[in-house]
């Protein structure tokens, strides 16, 4: 499974170039969007057959989703939880009764497994379930944030540079015991490495979590809020705007962590979504692969 990924990874890297190469002097006009890979994770660009004026308003498991013109057309930019199935998926659109199919494809993630020493973070007890259920409340609500916005800016930059120590998707195992998959990438640096907005946007929700630590959301409009996990330090407030590139705190292993590491997670539609897919070519941005990469590409 770890060697279909890094073909995967190393036919993205073509593909990226040749990319680059082709749209180089072609892209400043259309909006800036992720990049499409209908598979559990991943985010989907449907055509919409609607010629309306204004924004036509879509919805995907009953969540608002984005929408976007480009060439004339308009697209709705849709995310795709790691737990959807294979096969046909629905998009409902406002004022038509037939609704607007896309299909999802398989994709095989691979397997981790952690040893972790606290075992109260593997099984939490009873005053931590209370706790952990009231701070879900609370992260559920910023991932469901909705406010428009016209034009999107869905082309990042790199909150931090470091290494990338676990990537989107992997299925995880806490001392054996199966958990729900990694939703977002985990970043190794330095204790107190600057974090950094990776497009303008709001801070929605800021909190120090059981699993999360210190945590901050950040919306960027039309369902896209980006998570922060395990800061050592939180610099914005609710309510905040950010502008790209602005430090939002630090780097530190607050809540359930084995070192110090940014775990950043993307979400659309309330589904989180592999963060590479808002990058050219995330991996090359890494200061490092991860060592199976390493090993099965040499
Ligand atoms: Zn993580």
């Amino acid at each position: 499974m770890i060697v279909s990924i890094h073909m995967i990874a190393g036919h993205r890297l073509m593909a990226g170039c040749l990319l680059t190469l082709l749209l180089a002097s072609a892209v400043s006009a259309a909006p800036l969007l992720p990049r499409s890979a209908a598979v559990p994770g991943g985010v989907a660009i449907v055509e919409l057959p609607t010629n309306a004026k204004k924004a036509p308003v879509v919805h995907y498991r009953k969540k608002r989703v984005m929408v976007q013109k480009q060439h004339g057309h308009w697209q709705a930019i849709v995310g795709i939880a790691l737990s959807a199935k294979v096969g046909k998926h629905q998009l409902q659109l406002a004022g038509q009764a037939t609704p607007v199919s896309f299909q999802v494809d398989d994709k095989a993630y691979a397997e981790q497994r952690l040893t972790l020493k606290n075992k109260r973070k593997v099984n939490p007890n009873a005053e931590d379930m209370t706790r952990i259920r009231g701070e879900r409340g609370r992260i559920n609500a910023a991932l469901r944030h909705w406010a428009p916005q016209a034009k999107m800016d869905a082309r990042f930059v790199l909150p931090v540079t470091g290494r990338l120590s676990s990537p989107f998707g992997l299925r995880r195992f806490f001392n054996e015991q199966a958990r729900k998959p990694h939703s977002g990438i985990d970043i190794a640096a330095p204790e107190g490495t600057p974090i950094r907005a990776p497009a303008a946007g709001t801070a929605i929700e800021r909190g120090e979590f059981f699993f999360n630590g210190n945590s901050v959301f950040i919306a960027h409009g039309q369902g896209l809020v980006t998570m922060y996990a395990h800061m050592s330090r939180i610099d914005v407030q609710p309510g905040q705007r950010v502008a790209r590139g602005e430090v939002i705190g630090a780097v530190g292993h607050t809540g359930r962590a084995t070192g110090p590491h940014l775990h950043w997670g993307v979400s659309l539609n309330d589904a989180r979504v592999d963060p590479a897919l808002f990058f050219d070519d995330l991996e090359s941005l890494l200061t490092a692969p991860i060592k199976t990469h390493r090993k099965n590409t040499r």
